[in-house]
């Protein structure tokens, strides 16, 4: 299984935590039919993106992109300590699968120049922090944490309604520790690294698109979360906020990196995740590289 691409003058390398069973097909998927699914089924299994009782193979992992200039790790994966009662698997996990990935994949927690984070979800900002001494710290003490600015405003607002615990847990720490940068969606890295609005998983939900005067390789966060959606880009998770806005995106980002050289690195997607976007039909396949 590759862990790492050169692209441009890029190093990506992935860090995955778990690559596991997640929900059934049908629940995950409402808009995909019994029908649909028996047609997609083979495919599906053999891709190790389905298992036999019809239940999603998910992969949760970060990126850790390597520009001539920084080091950035993109999302932050699950976390260990802290409470998610209703996902057993990544309810108060101790193991050390993924620091121990991190540190196979060459990196430290001192080398991080940036954390950048495409939403704020339970799965995606867990290793923003680690507790130390009863208190959440950030993991990556030296980076700066990038948050776009209606991610962070929209969750801060459903915070203040009702406490939601991986905002509470590995995004505020970060505030109160001065390491975050809550930005707007024309902000840029140096001259590798841009953001591009996806929304509709989350209000707020960002792409990022990496490499020096052409997207090299792009990080889709959570626009997709199996490989039946680049098929059926209608196809929209019932975690979408707005599954309409979700649907629009999707075709839109697959249609802007078809045919392209981009790699487009998912965060969920069976492994090797990573792949370039071909037409197929009236949708799309993440043909692996
Ligand atoms: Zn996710």
């Amino acid at each position: 299984m590759s862990l790492k691409f050169s692209v441009g003058d890029l190093t990506i390398q992935r860090v995955i935590e778990q690559e596991t069973t997640f929900l059934p097909a049908l629940e995950l998927l409402p808009g995909l039919s019994p029908e649909v699914l028996a047609e997609n089924r083979a495919w599906m299994q053999a891709a190790k993106a389905l298992d036999d009782q019809d239940t999603l193979i998910l992969c949760f992992q970060s990126y850790v992109v390597r520009t001539p200039h920084h080091t950035i790790l993109v999302d932050s994966c699950i976390g260990n300590d802290k409470p998610r009662p209703l996902r057993p698997k990544w309810n108060m996990k101790t193991d050390d699968t993924y620091l121990s990935g991190l540190a196979a994949a060459g990196v430290s927690v001192d080398d991080i120049d940036f954390v950048m984070c495409t939403h704020l979800h339970v799965d995606h900002v867990g290793w923003n922090t680690r507790l130390q001494n009863g208190r959440w710290v950030p993991t990556f003490p030296k980076a700066r944490y990038v948050f776009a600015k209606t991610e962070f405003d929209y969750w801060t607002e459903q915070n203040a309604k009702a406490p939601v615990p991986p905002f509470v847990d590995s995004v505020l720490p970060v505030v109160e520790a001065r390491r975050h940068e809550v930005v707007t969606n024309d902000h840029q890295i140096g001259d590798h690294v841009r953001i591009l609005p996806t929304p509709g998983h989350t209000p707020g939900h960002v792409a990022f698109t990496f490499g020096r005067g052409k997207d090299d390789a792009v990080f889709s966060g959570d626009l997709m979360h199996s490989p039946i959606q680049t098929l059926y880009p209608e196809m929209s998770v019932k975690f979408d906020v707005d599954q309409a806005q979700a649907a629009k995106t999707r075709r839109s980002f697959l249609e802007r990196y078809c045919d392209t050289d981009t790699l487009c690195c998912t965060a969920h997607f069976p492994s090797p995740s990573v792949g370039k976007i071909r037409r197929k039909g009236n949708g799309f396949v993440c043909v692996g590289v």
